[in-house]
C-alpha cells in the first residue's frame, strides 16, 4: 500500500514520480453543446449535439456532460489518493480519484475519449471513498456518473466486453429471472456440485466470469416472501414501503424476511407490493443512464399511490441511488416533482429505525461482532452512526472495528464480476482485516458485500459467519439468542 501521510501531488502525465500540474497549467474545459450548470444537468440530449461532438472527435457532448466546474474544484492535494482502491492495488496516478478527474478535464478540453481513458474510468470501483476523504468537497459522484454515462453513449467496447456487459444487464436488474436460477442454483449446490467444481478448478480454466460468479453464489435457503401488507405490532407508528431488491430478493429473502419482522416489532406498516422491480441502482452506477431512468419511474409509480410515510431500503447500493431520483429524473418535468418527493422518503432501514426510536424490547446477544461499512451506506449515504448505534444498543452485543474500514472489499455491484483479479485482491485484503477483529459474526448492510467478503473468507480458509444488521436486531428482539447468528450460513466448501 502507498504511503498514507504522502500530501504531495503525483504528476497526471506519468504513472508515478512527483508534482501535479497546478490547477491553471490544466488546459480550460470547453464543453461541447454548451456548459452546464454545476450539477451538469443544463442542456438535454440533441442529435446534433451528439453529432457535432462525435464528428470533432471530442470525448463529451452537450448531453450531461460533466461540470468543469467541479472538475476544477480539486486543487490536486492527494488527500483522497489512500482511501482510493485502485491506487492503492496499483499505485498509478491515472487509477486515482486525482488522476480521473484530470482525464475528465482534458475530455472536457478536447480529448477524445481513447480506450485508455475509458480503461481508467472502468477501473474505479465507484465506491465515493474519495468523497469522503475530499477535504475540498470535490463531487466526484457526480463527475464520474455523468462521464459513464457519455462512455455508455458514446464508447464502442470489445466485442466481449459488450456481450458479457449485455449479458449482466439482461439479468441482474430482473428480479424474477435471477429468481428462476434459485432451483437449478440449489440443486447444483445440494449435489455438491459446487463443491466439486471449485476442487477441480475446471470452470475458472474453461469460463472464469462464470467461476467468479460461482464463488460469489451464497448458499440458497427456501424463505416464503413477504406478504404485500404486514400489520404493525402494537401502536402503528408509521407506513413504510419497502424495496425488496433483485439480488436482495433472489439470493438473500431471509434479510427481507427479518427486515420486515423488524419494522413490524417497531410499530411499522410494512407494504410490499409483488409488483415492484429494480431500482435502476446498477443501471445508473454504470452510466445506463436512459435504463435507470425507467426502472426509477416503475418503482415510483408502483409506490406513489400506496400512503407510505417512508420508503425504506435494506441494501446499501440501492439505498443510494434512490436517493438520487430528484436528480436522475430533474429534467423531466412530467416526473421531476413526484420523484423529489419519493426521494425525500427514502431512508436506509438503520436510518429509520434510529429516527424513529426504539419501542421493542432488545434481549442480550452476547458475542462479538465485526461491522463493515458497506461503500454505498457509509460513503455514499454518510450513514455510519446509525448501524453501530443499533448494534450497541443491544444489550451485551460488542461491536469491533475493522482495520482500513474506508476501503472498498471490491464488490461495488458488478465490478467484481467485470475485474475479477482485482476483486479478489481487495476481498482478501478485506477478509483479513476482518478475521483480524477475532470477531464471531461479520455485520453489513449491502448483499454484494456479503457475497464478496464470504468469498474471500473461504479463499484464506477463515470462518466468520455473516449476518445483515437486520438479522442481529430480528434476533436480538425475538431473543433467538448468539446461536440463530452464528450458524454460519456459508460455510467452506472445502
Ligand atoms: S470512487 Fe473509489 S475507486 Fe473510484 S476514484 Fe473514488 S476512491 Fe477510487
Ligand atoms: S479530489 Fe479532493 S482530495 Fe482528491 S486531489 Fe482533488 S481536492 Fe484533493
Amino acid at each position: 500500500m502507498p504511503e498514507t501521510t504522502d500530501p504531495e501531488p503525483l504528476p497526471l502525465d506519468t504513472p508515478r514520480g512527483t508534482g501535479t500540474p497546478p490547477a491553471e497549467a490544466l488546459p480550460a474545459p470547453r464543453v461541447p453543446g454548451g456548459a452546464p450548470d454545476r450539477l451538469g444537468t443544463a442542456s438535454a440530449a440533441s442529435t446534433t449535439d451528439v453529432l457535432r461532438a462525435a464528428e470533432s472527435g471530442t470525448a463529451f457532448d452537450g448531453h450531461h456532460p460533466p461540470s468543469a466546474d467541479l472538475v476544477s474544484d480539486c486543487v490536486h492535494c492527494g488527500f483522497c489518493l489512500t482511501t482510493c482502491p485502485t491506487y492503492v492495488l496499483w499505485g498509478e496516478e491515472m487509477d486515482s480519484p486525482r488522476g480521473r478527474i484530470h482525464l475528465i478535464g482534458q475530455g472536457l478540453s478536447g480529448e477524445p475519449l481513447s480506450d485508455s481513458m475509458v480503461g481508467h474510468f472502468d477501473n474505479c470501483l465507484g465506491c465515493m471513498a474519495c468523497v469522503t476523504a475530499c477535504p475540498s468537497g470535490v463531487r466526484y459522484d457526480r463527475l464520474i456518473e455523468d462521464t459513464r454515462a457519455q462512455v455508455e453513449r458514446r464508447h464502442q467496447r470489445g466485442t466481449r466486453d459488450r456481450a458479457l456487459r449485455a449479458a449482466i444487464f439482461a439479468l441482474f436488474p430482473y428480479p424474477k429471472r435471477l429468481r428462476l436460477l434459485r432451483g437449478p442454483l440449489r440443486a447444483y449446490q445440494s449435489l455438491g456440485l459446487q463443491r466439486l467444481v471449485e476442487r477441480t478448478g475446471i470452470l475458472q480454466r474453461l469460463a472464469p466470469t462464470l467461476a467468479t460468479l460461482d464463488s460469489l453464489a451464497p448458499r440458497l435457503r427456501g424463505v416464503p416472501r413477504p406478504p404485500a401488507r404486514v400489520r404493525a405490532r402494537g401502536e402503528r407508528r408509521a407506513v413504510v414501503g419497502m424495496l425488496t431488491g433483485c439480488v436482495q430478493s433472489a439470493f438473500f429473502p431471509d434479510v427481507n424476511s427479518a427486515t420486515v419482522r423488524v419494522l413490524a416489532a417497531e410499530g411499522c406498516e410494512v407494504l410490499i407490493p409483488p409488483s415492484q422491480g429494480c431500482c435502476g441502482a446498477l443501471s445508473m452506477h454504470n452510466g445506463r443512464r436512459e435504463e435507470a431512468r425507467r426502472f426509477a419511474r416503475q418503482l415510483i409509480d408502483t409506490f406513489e399511490r400506496t400512503g407510505m410515510d417512508y420508503f425504506v431500503v435494506n441494501a446499501a447500493g440501492c439505498g443510494s441511488s434512490l436517493k438520487e431520483y430528484g436528480e436522475l429524473l430533474a429534467d423531466d418535468p412530467e416526473w421531476a416533482g413526484k420523484a423529489a418527493a419519493f426521494t425525500a422518503k427514502v431512508r436506509d432501514l438503520s436510518e429509520l429505525l434510529v429516527e424513529l426510536g426504539p419501542v421493542a424490547r432488545r434481549h442480550p446477544l452476547p458475542m462479538s461482532v465485526a461491522y463493515h461499512d458497506a461503500c454505498h451506506l457509509g460513503h455514499a449515504q454518510g450513514v455510519r452512526a446509525q448501524p453501530r448505534a443499533l448494534l450497541n444498543g443491544i444489550p451485551e452485543l460488542e461491536v469491533r472495528p475493522i482495520a482500513e474500514a474506508e476501503i472498498c472489499c471490491g464488490s461495488a455491484g458488478v465490478w467484481n464480476v467485470l475485474n475479477p483479479e482485482p476483486a479478489a485482491e481487495l476481498g482478501d485484503r478485506k477478509a483479513d482485516a476482518v478475521l483480524a477483529t477475532g470477531a464471531e459474526l461479520l455485520v453489513t448492510a449491502n448483499p454484494g458485500c456479503l457475497m464478496q467478503v464470504a468469498a474471500a473468507v473461504r479463499r484464506r480458509g477463515g470462518v466468520i459467519a455473516l449476518a445483515h444488521t437486520a438479522h442481529v436486531l430480528d434476533a436480538s428482539i425475538r431473543n433467538l439468542g448468539p446461536s440463530s447468528l452464528l450458524t454460519c450460513p456459508d460455510p467452506p466448501r472445502r
